[in-house]
């Protein structure tokens, strides 16, 4: 982390949450925030869809942000169950996840399509976390930084920058999982991504581009995640289901 990034906590509540569960959790964390003075982090939660209306309502004026999980690539049309970056910056969404491996692994979406999908949320207004990492054979095949690098260069719209973009670097073996790279091999993958992005839109976007680190953290680990120097912030996953885990771990940004 440096000064001029903001730490960003974001949570990931993935397919939980109904009805009133995910209201209390609204409620909770948009009461720490207002009792919050001067914070220097940005936080927010990606509910489900079907529940961002409600927890946007419960967020309210709290300084909690809101984000989806997902959007399609295209504004409008004939696309039964797919819901449109527009229609989130319509509920109030500042942010989407797009390419989460979850998605990537489980609906096929390949960078192109993540790409497309940044794409929309940029054209919607909507900041776009772009997830990207490796799967463990990649890791232990010493494939890492090959595959960040073409998931960078293939999901990254040309029209990303720091004020559109945030990157988030996710092992896929560490997500949920309980295991963590070391703070080195984090800090490593940070770097080189920062430089892939120096290479691609220049430095000044580059310093300013947030690159959060996701998997498996939680309170124990966060505040040696957070302090490493390309390190701006994490999606949390399990931990951000529950306030006081999620609020301990943006207590502990740097
Ligand atoms: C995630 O799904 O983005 C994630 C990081 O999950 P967890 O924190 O549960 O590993």
């Amino acid at each position: 982390m440096t000064a001029n990034r903001r730490p960003l906590i974001a949570g990931n509540w993935k397919m939980n949450g109904r009805g009133d569960d995910g209201l209390v959790l609204a409620l909770q964390l948009a009461e720490r925030m207002k009792a919050k003075k001067g914070a220097t982090f940005d936080i927010l939660v990606c509910p489900p869809f079907t529940l961002i209306y409600g927890v946007g309502q419960a967020l309210d004026d709290s300084g909690v942000g809101l984000g989806a999980q997902d959007c399609h690539a295209i504004e409008s049309g004939a696309y039964t169950g797919d819901v449109s970056a527009a229609m989130l910056a319509d509920l109030g969404c500042a942010y989407v996840i797009v390419g989460h491996s979850e998605r990537r692994a489980g609906h096929a979406e390949i960078n192109s399509l993540v790409r497309a999908k940044a794409e929309a949320a940029h054209a919607a207004g909507l900041i776009a976390i772009i997830c990207i990492g490796e799967t463990e054979a990649e890791r232990d095949a010493g494939k890492t930084l090959d595959v960040v690098k073409d998931q960078l260069s293939g999901s990254l719209p040309d029209g990303a920058g720091a004020a559109n973009t945030v990157v988030a670097y996710e092992p896929v073996w560490a997500i949920g999982t309980g295991r963590t790279p070391t703070n080195d091999e984090v800090q490593e993958v940070h770097a080189f991504i920062r430089a892939e992005l120096t290479a691609r839109f220049g430095p000044s976007e580059a310093q300013g581009l947030r690159i959060l680190y996701g998997g498996s953290m939680n309170p124990n680990n966060a505040r040696e995640l957070l302090a490493l120097s390309d390190v701006d912030g994490g999606l949390i996953g399990g931990a951000s289901l529950r306030c006081e885990d999620f609020w301990s771990i943006a207590q502990s940004c740097p």
